[in-house]
């Protein structure tokens, strides 16, 4: 049964065409199912009819027949997600007989939803003459198909080879529709970029250090064995064995003593990596090609596109080939933070990501930059590269070739847009206070740009948040002390007499080093942040070192550590710290002032210890973010999963509520430097729940100040107090809005189209 599964699945997902996938699995499904008919109904985009699009069985021609969703037996199935099962169809109550389709001399009916993701794309149905039950085993064949089907569905559906006669538009614009990641509007052409020099393309090049060239290679090696291990295992549930196989074949021969041998001999004679690359594989290809059996023949092909991926890994230093002449929206299959770093803003108007979350690290280095963006898009971007487009990053929106009305509409938009973002600019260098005059603390969260020095905002009280991490990502391996002491101290002098909490090095999860690959099935969940600089004192004492030498003549600096899970990793932090101070003052005659010690709470266990911690720190500042993704164990970076990812969710309030009350009582100064003090309804969320001190990013911090200065304390405390009431987070949200519509301030949540 599995391998009749697996054939039918394999057959369709193969076919040119949908029509040609779907002609074929009527015909294997009749067939593996000894039955007399099978028909397969998809869904038309406004979800209210159903068209049938193959048989094998029925009269009527494919495409010439279309149902209500609620008419008929088909209808019911649709409507109510669930399978039927009769022995005599016509006496359903739900029957209805088309004479096109004349199935009368059918008596027994089976059908199931396909249902990807909740969403239902069609209905797949066999019948017989004889009045009879479909078995049991028959029905979970069926339901099993569909299943399988869906995917392979939902994927035609995305990559728009499913178009039936119902679904043509006559308009030429198309849209699709994403997870908002950062909020704007852009209008500009799309650039897709996926990041793939040819292999066929290589010239011969030489090089002049080989032992360079050899450690380029293995790393390229080594990130390719762990991007086809990663892929693997996306897959595992989607693809069958034998199509996951082609990614142990790929790890197979990436782990062949002869493969390697031969490159590194080329290498050793004073190749290029890449050169080198070129001459193996085709040689290996050529060697494959020859042989007779046409199985290994075939893996020729394997071998060309190892070849490919290697010279990929070789070539993604996070450098994107694009042409910059003009300004885009920039498309890519997994967007990178180093990726965006390294494109000039003003070149960029928004960004694409066909996988991601919102809030990933690249989703929140775009908002910090304030460039439009949405993740998980499902299309085909080969199809549009550089064809006009809209990006909607408030709704999550895309529009590929508009019309001008659109383009109009959106114009009218990006208008209003820029008139509130000089509404907003007034008095920005203003403190912050609420019509009842309470004063709320603004910092800034900075760190993510690729510029060494940090832009200069008059408005904020200090840097809640410097993020150490990019500088890191951007080498080709660990920067020197020197290096990161200037970087820390142009940034402690950037804003003398204020303070900046500087974050120890938080690798791993979505950050790992290009040149320290770590191979981890659950990498959020694995060696990251704190865990990663304690196992490594040489790296993290290099680090303190850098930012304790920086602040000698600023005196400004706070050290801040990730991702603190326990007590003992606190303490052996603070030996640490301690360790570096001394150091340093060892090699100074300066005078030195050591830095405030503060902790950042994201993991969840640190909720139940903070009265512990009290005594330890001078400071904890909340990291929503991932706070949110271990409170509610949903992946920040996964788009399948982003709708469980819900910052305003009950449970992450209520977390919120008691970090700020325990904090009070004592006495620990709190701060939040998660997305969500940067977002114009977590901003009120949070002052209600009693903080007095955000930090965010530059992007958001005129927007914030402007927000908090429209309403009064009292206000938003007594709000937020009936909304921690509230069940789910859509309710919470809905309440918010109309708290916003009553304040005139809708057009900083608009929703979108
Ligand atoms: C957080 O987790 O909320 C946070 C600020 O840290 P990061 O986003 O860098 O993980
Ligand atoms: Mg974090």
């Amino acid at each position: 049964m599995l391998t009749q599964l697996r054939d039918i699945v394999d057959h369709v997902a193969k076919a040119e065409s949908l029509d040609d996938a779907l002609a074929l699995l009527v015909k294997n499904t009749r067939h593996s199912m000894h039955t007399e008919c099978c028909s397969v109904y998809l869904m038309s985009n406004d979800n209210l009819r159903l068209e049938l699009m193959a048989t094998d069985g029925l009269k009527a021609k494919p495409k010439t027949v279309s149902l209500g969703i609620d008419e008929g037996l088909v209808g019911l199935v649709a409507r109510t997600c669930e399978p039927l099962n009769l022995a005599n169809a016509s006496v359903h109550p739900s029957y209805k007989y088309i004479p096109s389709i004349a199935e009368y001399k059918f008596n027994s009916f089976l059908a199931t939803p396909i249902i990807y993701r909740r969403q239902n794309l069609g209905v797949l149905v066999v019948q017989q003459k004889e009045k009879r039950q479909f078995t049991e085993i028959e029905e979970s064949f069926l339901v099993t198909l569909s299943a399988q089907l869906a995917v392979v569905l939902a994927h035609a559906k995305a990559q728009e080879s499913w178009s039936t006669q119902l679904q043509t538009s006559s308009t030429q614009q198309k849209q699709f529709k994403g997870i908002s990641a950062s909020n704007g509007v852009a209008i500009a052409p799309l650039w897709f970029d996926d990041a793939q020099p040819k292999v066929e393309a290589i010239l011969p090049s030489s090089c002049l250090d080989i032992e360079q060239e050899q450690d380029r290679l293995g790393i390229a090696v080594e990130l390719a064995l762990k991007d086809f291990r990663r892929a693997r295992k996306r897959f595992e549930q989607e693809l069958n064995t034998e199509t996951l196989a082609i990614f142990d074949l790929f790890t197979h021969l990436l782990n062949d003593p002869m493969l390697k041998g031969a490159l590194k001999k080329q290498i050793n004679q004073g190749d290029s990596a890449e050169w080198a690359l070129r001459q193996v594989i085709e040689s290996y290809a050529g060697r494959f090609e020859r042989m007779s059996d046409s199985y290994l023949s075939e893996r020729a092909n394997d071998v060309r596109e190892l070849g490919q991926r290697l010279l990929y890994f070789l070539n993604n230093e996070g450098k994107l080939d694009i042409d910059l002449s003009h300004p885009v929206i920039l498309v890519t299959t997994q967007l990178t933070a180093s990726m965006l770093a390294s494109i000039p803003k003003d070149k960029l108007k928004a960004v694409i990501s066909l996988e991601g979350a919102a809030n990933s690290h690249a989703a929140i280095l775009s908002r910090a930059l304030g460039i439009p963006a949405i993740m998980g898009v499902e299309f085909n971007p080969t199809h549009y590269h550089k064809e006009l487009a809209i990006v909607d990053g408030y709704s999550g929106s895309l529009y590929i070739k508009p019309t001008e009305a659109l383009i109009l509409e959106y114009v009218e938009l990006q208008n209003e847009e820029a008139a509130l973002s000089e509404l907003i600019t007034q008095d920005l260098d203003k403190p912050t206070l609420t019509q009842d005059g309470h004063r709320m603390k603004i910092h800034l969260n900075a760190g993510l740009s690729a510029d060494s020095s940090i832009a200069v905002n008059q408005g904020v009280d200090g840097v809640g948040l410097y993020r150490t991490e990019i500088p890191f990502l951007l080498h080709q391996r660990f920067p020197s002390e020197e290096e990161q002491y200037l970087q820390y101290k142009s940034i402690l002098e950037t804003y003398p007499q204020k303070p900046v909490v500087m974050r120890t090095l938080d690798i791993g999860g979505d950050k790992p080093l290009p040149y320290l690959p770590i191979e981890e099935d659950n990498p959020f969940l694995g060696w990251r942040g704190i865990r990663f600089t304690l196992d490594h004192p040489d790296i993290f004492l290099l680090q303190l070192k850098a930012m304790v030498k920086a602040n000698i003549g600023n005196e400004n600096l706070s050290i801040m550590l990730p991702m603190i899970s326990g007590i003992p990793e606190l303490k052996q932090a603070r030996i640490l710290i301690n360790q570096a101070c001394e150091e340093v003052l060892s090699e100074s005659n300066d005078h030195f002032s050591k830095p405030r010690i503060g902790m950042m709470v994201e993991v969840p266990s640190m909720l139940y210890l903070l009265p512990r911690v009290a005594g330890l720190v001078d400071f904890i500042s909340v990291g929503t973010n991932d706070l949110t993704q271990y409170l509610l164990a949903v992946d920040r970076n996964n788009s399948r999963v982003s709708h469980v990812y819900e910052s305003y969710h009950p449970a992450v309030l209520l977390a919120l509520k008691q970090i700020v009350d325990t904090a009070n009582q004592y006495n620990l100064p709190v701060s939040v430097c998660g997305e969500l003090a940067g977002d114009p309804i977590g901003c009120l969320l949070l002052m209600g729940l009693g903080y007095q001190s955000l930090s965010m990013n530059t992007s958001n911090v005129a927007k914030i100040k402007y927000i908090i200065r429209q309403v009064t304390l009292a206000e938003v405390k007594h709000r937020v107090n009936i909304l921690l009431h509230h069940d789910d987070a859509e309710k919470i949200l809905a309440d918010m809005i109309l708290f916003f519509e009553k304040k005139e301030l809708s057009g900083f949540i608009r929703a979108g189209k």
